[in-house]
């Protein structure tokens, strides 16, 4: 008996009946030997860490614009912090926590330079989705356009991560709560960093079931989840948590993501974008090769691999791009 084989065992004497076991994955589009030390969503895990739109993430917009102070979340941090919420409930759940930790990995692969900006401005010019593009990045683009040949299990768990998805396992509907649950209390905290809330701004209803500080609040939906979800076939919250939980999402959208101050920035984040993406219809020779053999293939429109393009980019790159072609250089001698 291998390694593996050893630990999907574990997993089938171990693991709640409702989780997922590695053993019994629908698997890969393409047919792959086994390894002989890991279960199948570990090494998508593995597989996840290892790609380059992974390392990208740490220069890539939560929800401050490239902030100049280290302590902002960026879209990597935000994705670690996702993973060990996600972590945390699979394992008090006795769920499969490899593949809520790939989904969480991967879930925000797609996101584009300068956050829900980027994201906008790609959509008003061809069509964009993030949590759509992250499929693309681990099924099409990744790999010099080979892909990542993930399980089916996490690329479900990708696809339906945000609000109005519906994942076909618990741990893809673990994931999908706990990224929701991650930002609104990260997201919290910057904004306090930031300057743009204090602690005291947040109604004293949502305080009062959730608790009075990020940490607290943070503690109060984990633990909410876990001890509703103890042995049932499906992931919720209590309804008290939960609808405090909803209300201070809304409050964050009226007082910190759709602030008129972070606005004023992102609405040239918008502009950037679409000129970049105008350059680049133009200008396809200026694609690098993996995206230009990607346009032989004729399931393959410009505008899609132009847009795999600019979604992969860091808001840095994005900014030096940009300053590359529409920024006038001064006379080097
Ligand atoms: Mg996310």
């Amino acid at each position: 008996m291998t390694i593996r084989e050893h630990l999907e065992e574990r997993e089938l004497a171990y693991q709640s009946p409702y989780a997922v076991k590695s053993r019994e994955s629908r698997g890969r589009v393409r047919q792959e030997p086994e390894c002989d030390i890991r279960p199948a969503f570990q090494r998508d895990r593995d597989r996840i860490l290892h790609c380059k739109a992974f390392r990208r993430l740490k220069q890539k917009t939560q929800v401050f614009l490239l902030p100049k102070g280290d302590h902002y979340r960026t879209r990597l941090t935000h994705t670690l912090e996702v993973s060990q919420n996600a972590r945390t409930i699979a394992k008090a759940l006795r769920l499969n926590e490899d593949l809520v930790e790939a989904i969480a990995l991967g879930h925000d692969l797609g996101h584009t330079p300068f956050g829900h900006a980027g994201e906008r401005a790609l959509n008003q010019v061809y069509h964009f989705a993030h949590h759509e593009q992250s499929l693309r990045v681990v099924e099409y683009v990744e790999k010099q356009g080979k892909g990542l040949n993930l399980t089916w299990e996490v690329r479900d768990g990708i696809l339906n991560h945000q609000m109005a998805g519906e994942p076909h396992t618990l741990e893809g509907q673990v994931l999908q709560l706990s990224d929701k649950i991650a930002y609104i209390n990260h997201d919290i905290d910057d904004a306090i960093r930031a300057g743009i809330l204090t602690e005291r701004d947040i109604p004293a209803e949502y305080r009062e079931v959730l608790g009075d500080s990020s940490k607290n609040r943070l503690n109060t939906m984990v633990h909410d989840v876990i001890i509703n979800s103890m042995e049932k076939p499906e992931i919720k919250m209590s309804k008290e948590v939960r609808l405090a939980m909803n209300g201070l999402r809304k409050f964050m959208f009226e007082n910190v993501y759709l602030n008129p101050k972070a606005k004023a920035e992102e609405d040239k984040a918008v502009g950037l974008i679409e000129q970049l993406y105008d350059y680049y219809i133009l200008h396809l020779e200026l694609l690098p090769q993996q995206y230009l053999d990607a346009l032989e293939c004729p399931e393959n429109c410009r505008e899609q691999i132009v847009c795999d393009y600019i979604a992969g980019m860091t808001d840095n790159y994005a900014v030096k791009m940009y300053e590359k072609f529409f920024v006038p250089k001064a006379w080097k001698i």
